[in-house]
């Protein structure tokens, strides 16, 4: 990585503020995963050890510039002083008399969290006056939220592009995610095998016509692939398609095949005969009748797909094979989870619906690493740039 990090400045006796990702999953105000706020542990202790008075922020949820105590940071405040087994300050606001209070008696080491940057409007819209006032509570700022970084929010990116803060640095989980995610699109060990799922072409266009450039196998599955096999001229029943973006599957496939990507598409699919969890499903190798819906791959293409999988080096995963929210419907990528499990291939997970799927399954420390942000996973693997990471200070 080119960009500087928490090591490559002195960070003693100096206020940094550290953008985090506690955007985490509350049921009746008790945190259901933890996986966020211990992404974020390295860095807080790091800059604790080193005698930064520690400043974090985030966001939790949408309560779209509203004070919203459903979505208060209190929670995750108590929650990381436990995981720490260390004091952890909270203030009532992000940028109002609290914080400013709280930060000014802030000593070396100790950490504060102030309350959710999205009660504030000028959060997202990237207001140069929030941003000032934000940037005002600190000397360094530190991006560590690579859930984020794809978004040019205030505390993402705005308070170091309006100038506020000159010293901008990655923290280690940014920078953790790009080495792996960014070591295997540059230099990956081949067979390169991608696998992309979910419900929409559209959004994965980009990533598809990138990666076409970077691996040896594409494989295809979820709602996405009855868009390609529509395109290739195969019956698909009353399976989700995008009827405007045929011609485009056939561009990529064709790009593909320019390249020398072999993709992967389902060979045979477990079918519904409604959405539902209690629907009648059947397996159609090939076409799929009318009535019947493609809601997963069927047992051959598990076997395509994990074949593939299991010859590759490195493997990167974004997208449920089907609609795995539905039992019936899940076993496409469960397979998937697994034959990436058992794989000795370096194994990406591209955060998202597929990153809770593996964790569900018990697969997570057999992985080689999950992504903590589908989006910004995904708009890294497009090569795209991500505005929270452009805007810190270049080695
Ligand atoms: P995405 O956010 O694009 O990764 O899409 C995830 C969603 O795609 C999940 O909610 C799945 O239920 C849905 N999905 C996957 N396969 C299918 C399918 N064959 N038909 C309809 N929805 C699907």
């Amino acid at each position: 990585m080119n960009k500087k990090t928490i090591k490559d400045v002195n960070v003693k006796g100096k206020k940094c503020l550290v953008r985090v990702d506690f955007n985490v999953p509350m049921e009746d105000g008790i945190i259901t995963d933890l996986t966020r706020i211990n992404g974020a542990i390295p860095t807080i202790k790091y800059l604790s050890e080193h005698g930064a008075k520690v400043i974090l922020c985030s966001h939790m949820g949408r309560p779209k510039g509203e004070f919203n105590m459903k979505y208060t940071l209190e929670p995750v405040a108590r929650k990381l002083a436990e995981l720490l087994g260390k004091n952890v300050a909270f203030a009532k606001d992000a940028i109002g008399e609290d914080s400013k209070a709280k930060v000014a008696v802030l000593k070396d080491g100790e950490i504060l969290l102030l309350e959710n940057l999205r009660f504030y409007i000028g959060e997202e819209k990237n207001d140069k006056e929030f941003c000032e006032k934000l940037a005002a509570h600190c000397e360094i700022y530190v991006n560590d939220a690579f859930g984020t970084a794809h978004r040019a929010h205030a505390s993402t990116a705005g308070i170091v592009q309006y100038g506020f803060v000159k010293d901008a640095v990655a923290g280690f989980l940014i920078g953790k995610e790009l080495d792996i995610i960014g070591g295997a699109m540059e230099n990956a060990k081949r067979p390169f095998v991608a696998v992309l799922g979910g419900a929409k072409v559209s959004d994965k266009i980009g990533v598809i016509s990138n990666l076409i450039e970077k691996v040896d196998i594409i494989i295809v599955g979820g709602a996405m692939a009855y868009t390609f096999l529509k395109a290739q001229g195969e019956e698909i029943g009353d399976s989700r398609f995008e009827a405007d973006k045929l011609d485009l599957a056939n561009e990529l496939l064709a790009k593909a095949k320019s390249k020398n990507v072999k993709v992967l598409l389902p060979v045979d699919n477990m079918a519904a005969d409604k959405f539902a969890a209690d629907a009648n499903a059947k397996v159609f190798e090939g076409n799929i009748d009318v009535g019947w819906m493609g809601l997963d791959i069927g047992p051959k293409t598990i076997k395509l797909f994990s074949d593939a999988i299991k010859d590759a080096k490195t493997v990167i995963w974004n997208g449920p094979m089907g609609v795995f929210e539905m039992e019936k419907f899940a076993t496409g990528t469960k397979a998937i989870a697994k034959a990436m499990a058992e794989s000795n291939a370096v194994t990406i997970i591209g955060g998202g619906d597929s990153a809770s799927a593996v964790t569900q399954l018990g697969y997570a420390d057999k992985m080689t690493h999950i992504s903590t942000g589908g989006g910004a996973s995904l708009e890294f693997m497009e090569g795209l740039v991500l505005p929270g990471i452009d805007c810190l200070n270049d080695k």
